[in-house]
């Protein structure tokens, strides 16, 4: 399904078709219950803060296979809980890490078909909904959104799309403005900051690879293979 998000659109959101504007639909959901994706601990501060301050009942999630490698995986899904318990939020957690899947869709993608961060979004957002409908949780949005490196309309496209499939809503904020505090907040708390989005291809790809491996090195002990 495409979507372009124009003012006129019409847009299936939950299982009812709905002719209001997106943003219109967006904004009318204020209050109750909402399962939030957690794709890493500085990430989640804002998001939490400001669900929290607008009065939402929040069950934290973290699912994240794409992060390699595994002890990468595992910093961030405990700077992900230590961010749920300072803010008080019910946290838990899928820790499947599962890089060679990530490698082998890459390969495997042709030029025509959508880049590897749709894939990925797919594979979580649709864990995400089909989570919140087997736990009743009616709502379920995504950390993701608060970050500026990422492609925010097509998580957008995503979550609406798992959000029909599952038949709950995605409940859309743009925590873009609150990128920065966040990460404040994260660095106040003591919580690991990562330096690249978390496949091996992003790790491979980053300006601070060189970097990036000498803190595995120094964390984990130079004799051990993090690839
Ligand atoms: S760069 Fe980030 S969003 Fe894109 S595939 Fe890798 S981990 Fe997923």
């Amino acid at each position: 399904m495409t979507k372009t998000h124009d003012k006129d659109e019409v847009q299936m959101i939950g299982n009812t078709q709905d002719r209001r504007t997106p943003d219109l639909v967006r904004e009318e959901i204020r209050v109750g219950e909402v399962l939030l994706h957690i794709c890493c601990g500085p990430c989640a501060e804002w998001p939490i803060a400001s669900l929290k301050q607008e009065g939402f009942s929040l069950t934290a999630y973290f699912y994240n296979p794409n992060i390699h490698p595994l002890f990468e995986h595992r910093r961030r899904l405990n700077g992900a809980k230590t961010v749920c318990s300072l803010q008080d939020v019910p946290f838990f957690s899928d820790d499947s890490c599962e890089p060679e899947r990530w490698i082998a869709m890459s390969e495997k993608r042709s030029p025509e078909e959508e880049g590897r961060c749709a894939m990925c979004y797919r594979i979580r957002m649709d864990r995400v909904a089909a989570e919140a409908k087997a736990r009743g949780i009616p709502m379920f949005t995504t950390s993701l959104l608060v970050s500026p490196y990422q492609s925010h309309e097509k998580l957008i496209e995503v979550c609406e799309e798992a959000a029909l499939r599952y038949d709950v809503k995605f409940l859309y904020r743009d925590f873009r403005p609150g990128f920065r505090e966040g990460q404040k907040m994260a660095r106040e708390h003591g919580v690991y900051r990562q330096k690249y989005c978390g496949c091996i291809l992003s790790l491979e790809e980053s300006d601070f690879r060189e970097k990036i491996y000498r803190d595995f090195e120094g964390s984990i002990g130079a004799t051990t293979t993090v690839l």
